[in-house]
């Protein structure tokens, strides 16, 4: 079914791209797929309601399809044809939509099976980038989108990434410039009116407890699956994010990180995501992935994916050192995506043992 021709179209915000958007929407209803922007990251589209959209999403991303799709809608109110909504749905609609949060609802027929992985549940989200709100609007359907990037690859947070990824295997690329936060959407299963946090993103478990008083996470955001736990989301499966050079977690003291970065930094093969800060201190030859400053969270979830993109680019790096995220506030997300990254590789520097390669 591959190669197809894939059309680019760079949409910046002065231009008027209705052109680009109209043609974009026809590929849709017509059920072809198309790379579009949003505010966390690139989305790789297809219309919810078509099952061979969907079958053609998992196909072009290489993924196993009881892997479900989150559907893109313009407004709150428009999952009422998709999804059996309730209370807790808009309150947190009211709160969170249109932005970075995806809220798991109990499905109804008018969306396939092929799009949910055979679930009865749907995942339903209302993006904020104007482009994915054109898209959705002019194409009158709801967008079924994975993240835009090759199973196993990080998500993309420009278009470059997903050009990389998905060139050839879509219609169109809608090119929108960076990504304003860099993490995929924060989940949440309802049931009940109760929320579960299936996966941490920009909104953060504080700003949901402001609105839902009964929240709890899932143990799979912070640890590794368990053997027989109950798996609340497909997704939490498989390892993602996975760069080709395997990343091990630093915690401990950060002086005592620090030195040990820089006595690695000076060996071959070796490549570290710093902060910004550490650079000046790291050996001339030091293969370094700068993520930001060390306390400037929202710059290291802008930068994650594609410093770990650079690091794969990056030629003759076997071993890659990375910080350890707090678990607090956004640092979840960002430590949510890191374990997986470092397949749960986490590493205590103590000063007293000074040597672990
Ligand atoms: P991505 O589309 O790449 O951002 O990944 C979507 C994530 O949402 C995956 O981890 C899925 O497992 C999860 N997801 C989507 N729909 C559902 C659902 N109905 N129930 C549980 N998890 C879901
Ligand atoms: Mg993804």
């Amino acid at each position: 079914m591959f190669p197809v021709e894939t059309k680019v179209f760079k949409l910046n915000t002065s231009t008027d791209h209705t052109n680009a958007i109209y043609e974009a929407a026809t590929v849709l209803k017509n059920g072809g797929l198309v790379v579009f922007p949003t505010e966390t990251v690139y989305g790789l589209g297809g219309d919810a309601t078509n099952p061979d959209a969907a079958q053609a999403i998992y196909a072009a991303k290489g993924r196993p399809s009881d892997n479900p799709l989150i559907i893109h809608v313009a407004d709150p109110a428009d999952a009422e044809p998709y999804a059996v909504t309730c209370d807790a749905y808009y309150r947190l609609a009211r709160h969170f939509m249109p932005g970075p949060l995806t809220v798991i609802l109990p499905k109804k027929d008018t969306i396939p099976f092929s799009v949910t992985g055979g679930l009865d549940s749907v995942a339903v989200r209302c993006p904020s980038h104007p482009i994915a709100r054109q898209l959705i609007q002019a194409s009158g359907v709801p967008i079924a989108a994975p993240s835009a990037n090759r199973s196993g690859r990080p998500s993309p947070t420009c278009a470059a990434h997903a050009i990389e990824d998905l060139c050839g295997r879509v219609d169109i690329i809608l090119d929108g410039g960076d990504c304003e936060v860099g993490l995929e959407s924060t989940i949440v299963k309802l049931e009940d009116n109760r929320g579960i946090l299936l996966r941490p993103g920009a909104i953060t478990p504080d700003d949901l407890r402001a609105v839902l008083t009964d929240l709890s996470i899932a143990p799979a955001v912070t640890a590794a699956l368990a053997q027989g736990e109950r798996v609340l989301s497909p997704g939490m499966k498989y390892r993602h994010y996975a760069p080709a050079a395997p990343l091990t977690l630093l915690e401990g003291k950060d002086e005592d990180v620090r030195a040990f970065l820089i006595r690695q930094a000076a060996l071959p093969g070796v490549g570290i995501l710093c902060f910004d800060e550490e650079i000046p201190l790291m050996p001339a030859n030091a293969s370094l992935f700068p993520v930001g400053a060390r306390h400037d969270l929202e710059t290291q979830a802008h930068r994650l994916f594609a410093a770990l993109r650079d690091a794969d680019a990056a030629p003759h790096i076997e071993k890659l050192y990375a910080h350890l995220p707090p678990m607090e506030g956004l640092g979840l997300a960002l430590y949510n995506r890191a374990i997986r990254a470092a397949a749960h590789t986490i590493v205590h520097i103590d000063p007293c043992v000074p040597k672990i390669d």
